[in-house]
């Protein structure tokens, strides 16, 4: 009788292994692969443990099914973190390492202006069969369908790994689960579940690179689609915690484009800590109020006959200037000569400073990354090895580091992966 499709492969029977990572995402698969180089000719067994039964779905939906694999200016400032730098272990497997690695096994990188690294081929899927196959290669054993559902300590030093199919035993345990973002991936945030029964801290965990939801009285569904240069500002309590300039697209539902995903962070995590907390958009990046106002009288006096919708379309997309004087109450046929002091205030405080209605973010579902998780300070920086419990190392997503968009999330996971793969080899 042949087997159906779905049936999965009989698990080959490893009761014992050496090293058992949980999660066979970006993270797990390069620690497989560092651990496996490292490993040498001594005989140590490998083995990637995950719940999924097809491996790589987030690899392959990531960077709009292109991949964005890393970038080539990496640095600390690109990624937030609440205790901990990861300015040591970014230093340790830099965005040339990645270059490199990625041309030894075989996946051609080709930069794009915004400093962004694609595989040349376009295709997500390059990058996930070439993990996969230096996997095989190196004999690093991949289960899935093999959900991971406590990690117990045992009394010879090592961990019990319990799974849906059974349990093995590991002399050290790479923890790779992921975080929350897009869960029907398999990361649903189980993993810190787990370390936490081992000691470890979770800081409260917030979707990142995220888009909003705008109030429905806003104008956003009759730009959607349009994308233009804005300058965000977020203000927590009042203060000036964050600004970035970037791309901002208008959807049916809100906001997005990559402006917005890297701010959205600073929203999610003031908002769920039920803090006050305002994103002003500036529609003239790095142009202030009174320069705006200055730009505006000019125009205006040049051509007084012009309606105030096509005098402010010289700056920004004529449909976004025609909305913008209804949000200010003025009738953009009014023309430039008509327009008083206090109109003409009330224009340039919303071509400056726009505080986006934002009614919630779109959710885990919508979420390319996780903010909050494992506090740095808790993993040894040269290692990941786990200060609180020996033998367990700690990597990726799940850590409390998220970096912004451009290939940086993927590069703390290659990096993360190389550390821990290569010191559990080691140990
Ligand atoms: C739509 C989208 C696009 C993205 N695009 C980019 C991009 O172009 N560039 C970039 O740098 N970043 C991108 N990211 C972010 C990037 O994909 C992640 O930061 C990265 O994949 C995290 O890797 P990870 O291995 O830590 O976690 P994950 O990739 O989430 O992998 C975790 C793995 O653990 C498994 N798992 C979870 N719990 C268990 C358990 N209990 N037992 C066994 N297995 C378990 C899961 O099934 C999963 O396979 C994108 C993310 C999304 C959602």
């Amino acid at each position: 009788m042949t087997a159906r499709p779905s049936t999965p492969a009989p698990a080959p029977a490893l009761d014992r292994v050496d090293i058992a990572i949980v999660g066979a995402g970006a993270a797990g698969l390069a620690a497989g692969i560092f651990a496996g180089e490292a490993r040498g000719n001594r005989p140590l067994r490998i083995v990637l443990l995950d719940g999924a039964k097809t491996i790589g779905a987030k690899i392959l939906v990531s960077g709009g099914g292109r991949c964005n694999v890393t970038h080539d200016g990496v640095g600390p400032r690109d990624f937030q973190s609440l205790c901990g730098s990861p300015h040591a272990i970014l230093a340790a497997f830099p965005a040339q390492a990645a270059q490199d690695w990625f041309a030894s096994l075989g996946v051609a990188l080709k930069r794009e202006e915004t400093g962004k690294l694609f595989p040349v081929t376009d295709k997500a899927r390059t990058v996930l069969e070439a993990l996969l196959h230096r996997c095989h290669a190196l004999d690093v054993t991949i289960l899935p369908q093999h959900r991971v559902t406590e990690i117990v300590p045992s009394d010879a030093g090592g961990f019990r790994v319990l799974h849906e199919r059974g349990s093995l035993e590991a002399g050290r345990v790479v923890m790779a689960t992921g975080g929350k973002s897009l869960p029907r991936t398999g990361s649903d945030g189980y993993g810190w579940e787990m370390v936490r029964r081992l000691g470890h801290r979770v800081t409260p965990t917030y979707p990142a690179l995220v888009p909003f939801v705008l109030d429905e009285a806003m104008f956003h569904a009759e730009l959607a689609g349009l994308s233009q240069q804005v300058e965000l500002t977020i203000l927590v309590e009042g203060k000036w915690v964050d600004r970035r300039s970037g791309s901002l697209l208008w959807t049916h539902v809100g906001v997005s484009g990559p402006v917005v995903m890297d701010a959205s962070r600073f929203w999610t995590s003031a908002h769920a800590e039920g803090k006050s907390v305002e994103v002003r958009c500036n529609f003239l990046p790095g142009v202030g109020m009174e320069e705006a106002e200055r730009q505006l009288i000019e125009l205006a006096a040049a051509r007084p006959r012009l309606t105030l919708g096509k005098l402010l379309a010289q700056r920004i997309p004529e449909r976004l200037a025609e909305r913008l004087c209804r949000v200010c109450g003025i009738e953009p046929g009014l023309t430039a000569g008509q327009l008083d002091r206090a109109s003409r205030r009330a224009v340039v405080l919303a071509l400056t400073g726009l505080v986006l209605p934002i009614a919630r973010d779109r959710g885990w579902n919508d979420a390319e990354v996780t903010a909050g998780g494992v506090p740095l300070e808790e993993t040894d920086f040269r290692t990941m090895e786990s200060r609180v419990r020996p033998g367990l190392y700690l990597i990726g997503e799940m850590l409390d580091c998220d970096g912004r968009i451009g290939g940086f999330n993927f590069q703390w996971a290659w990096a993360t992966g190389y550390l821990a793969g290569r010191a559990a080899a080691a140990a």
